[in-house]
């Protein structure tokens, strides 16, 4: 499986082709592409490497995330799924978008809502579902097993976490679902997060001073 990541819109936003290169078959995580030229460059990677889209993936509603929803389901014409619990983030778009001062056709509504008891299915790959609220209420968190590879969305971020002073933020329960569905898996399991750079299971646990008892010094 290759992942190919592109940092997207005014809020720097990490969208993920997430493939396998024997099927071609895909997945396109977060597609926040605002400007054309960013379009072009995504779509420009799907066709040289002549990879089929299969799914759109929002690993929650904040603005950053869904703003290239309406492009990528006209673009791919496929499913888009997320957590139906961020639906009050889709319908309250047009007012995040004005809170940010940005300004975007408003986004297609998911076509299924998917939970814990769901599973992902594309190429040979499967991706398990992790419900991981804080940041939003329905953030999820998107993991192949297989590879040890985990597209984390706003939760866990390299020497941080998401930001909980938004929409029903809420750090207790960010902090609980990172500590109970994110650091259930192996050391080795690279994170890709919405922002900056990917890390790895075994770093955050180590370093990230929200995680490794610093915060709590001073909370
Ligand atoms: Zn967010």
């Amino acid at each position: 499986m290759k992942t190919k990541s592109f940092t997207v819109n005014p809020f720097e936003m990490n969208c993920y082709i997430y493939w396998d290169e024997a099927s071609k078959e895909g997945v396109i995580i977060d597609p926040g592409a605002f400007e054309d030229f960013e379009k072009d460059e995504i779509l420009g990677y799907i066709k040289q490497n002549g990879i089929s889209i299969k799914l759109i993936l929002n690993t929650h509603g904040h603005i950053d995330h869904i703003l290239g929803n309406d492009w990528a389901k006209k673009e791919f014409n496929v499913p888009l799924l997320m957590h139906k619990d961020d639906m009050l983030l889709i319908d309250k778009s047009m007012d995040q978008a004005a809170m940010f001062g940005v300004n975007f056709p408003k986004p297609p509504e998911p076509d299924r809502f998917i939970d814990e008891s769901d599973e992902i299915k594309f190429a040979n790959t499967t991706l398990k579902i992790l419900h991981t609220p804080g940041h939003s209420p329905g953030s999820v968190c998107f993991v192949d097993e297989n590879e040890k590879v985990i597209f984390g969305g706003d939760v866990l971020f390299r020497g941080s976490i998401g930001r909980t002073d938004l929409w029903m933020g809420d750090m207790d329960l960010l902090l609980d679902s990172i500590r109970t569905k994110l650091f259930t898996f192996d050391n080795d399991f690279i994170v890709f997060p919405g922002h900056m750079d990917e890390t790895t299971i075994g770093e955050e646990k180590e370093n990230n001073p929200f995680l490794n008892g610093e915060y709590d010094k001073y909370a």
